[in-house]
């Protein structure tokens, strides 16, 4: 039986919460198709300060170098007021510079049945099902010189050919997987980095020519996102306006509790919902455990290279949230509402029936 090392790592406030069932559906789908997946569970964030002083131990980051993918909850405590080095937060980049995940991949879609409760107008939202692939550790938040004085201040935008090139490669080799689109975003106008950025993804589109590739400026697709977002495949950016695109496009789903996340590097992928450690429902069993559990198939797709996996465990998703499961979030008034461990065990049944109904058809 061929085995999988995951670490894991719940962290704060909700974290926990929703890692678990996330935990529960990466478990049984490692199971039906054959694989064993070996856990083990690192601290990180808050839980980490309390327990060894330091918000990423160096116990977890041998956990994690160890690993072949890292499953993670959320970190953020707010009754933690000390140093911004040393916050629950710094573990998190800490992180991520450990494992040099260059490309953050953020997927939005829509389900049918929750196009209500999204701010657009269900007609807009038809078709919505498009894959945010942001450049995660260059640009404007890593650039030097950075500073400020008495009456102004500067950052630095800068990326270098290999930086554009290697997440190029990701958005094209994602794209290939899905309707074959990528729309890449810059400020070419105006901005010579963006120059460079279009000629590089122009280079390497050249080795992927069953995809079908569009430059376009970062005004005009922010504009798109909210005015035809069935139009988007794959978009292709840079680290600040990824950021702000991504935060955007999360808005069509509804819930910021249905979005998973991973990023990729050249090694270890880190797996992670998009949602942050939500302290006003903390420890009360509200929590949306979806965007953990799609992050799970994340990793069953991308971390430890098991496709087949990672659809069954969307499917199962899906198949829940179209019998009507919802939690708090999801819920329109006078709908019955299920918890954290709840939501979960309803993805699990709902993974256990598919495999079942596929087993018996062949
Ligand atoms: P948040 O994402 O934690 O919460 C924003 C709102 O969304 C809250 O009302 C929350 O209740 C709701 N929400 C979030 N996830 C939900 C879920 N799964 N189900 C139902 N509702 C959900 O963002 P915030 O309040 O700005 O930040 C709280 C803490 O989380 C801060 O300490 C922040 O630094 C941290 N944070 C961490 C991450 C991360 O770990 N990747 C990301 C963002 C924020």
């Amino acid at each position: 039986m061929k085995r999988f090392r995951v670490a894991v790592l719940p962290g704060d406030g909700i974290g926990p919460e929703v890692t678990r069932e996330a935990v529960r559906v990466l478990e049984l789908a490692g199971e039906l198709f054959g694989y064993r997946i070996d856990l083990a569970k690192h601290a990180i964030g808050a839980e980490a300060l309390v327990e060894d002083g330091e918000p990423l131990p160096s116990r977890t980051r041998q956990g994690v170098l160890d690993a072949d993918a890292v499953l993670l909850g959320a970190v953020g405590d707010p009754r933690y007021t000390g140093p911004a080095s040393r916050s629950p937060e710094a573990g998190l980049l800490g992180l991520r510079r450990l494992l040099g995940v260059y490309a953050n991949l953020r997927p939005v879609a829509v389900h049918p049945s929750l196009s209500e409760i999204s701010p657009l107008r269900p007609e807009r939202l038809h078709d919505v099902d498009l894959l945010i692939v942001r450049e995660l550790t260059g640009g404007l938040y890593y650039g030097a010189p950075r500073g400020r004085d008495g009456t102004s201040a500067w950052n630095t935008l800068r990326y270098s050919e290999e930086e554009v090139e290697r997440v190029a490669r990701v958005a094209f080799e994602a794209a290939g997987e899905r309707r074959g689109k990528v729309a890449s975003i810059d400020k070419a106008n105006v901005l010579e980095v963006s120059q460079l950025w279009r000629d590089c993804v122009g280079r390497v589109a050249k080795d992927y020519p069953e995809v079908t590739l569009e430059h376009l400026y970062v005004d005009f697709a922010a504009m798109r996102l909210v005015a035809d977002p069935g139009s988007f495949d794959v978009l292709l950016t840079e680290n600040l306006f990824g950021d702000i695109l991504s935060d955007e496009a999360a808005v069509l789903a509804g819930s910021l509790g249905l979005l998973p996340s991973a990023s990729l590097g050249d090694a270890q992928g880190l797996f992670e919902p998009v949602h942050g450690s939500a302290p006003d429902i903390a420890g009360r069993d509200l929590a949306n455990p979806i965007g953990a559990v799609l992050s799970a198939a994340m990793l069953l797709r991308y971390g430890l290279g098991l496709p087949e996996a990672g659809d069954l465990v969307e499917r199962a998703v899906r198949q829940a949230l179209g019998a009507g499961c919802r939690t708090r979030d999801l819920a329109r008034p006078g709908e019955p509402v299920l918890t954290t461990g709840e939501m979960g065990q309803e993805i699990v049944r709902a993974l256990a029936r598919i495999e079942a109904t596929a087993t018996t058809g062949r």
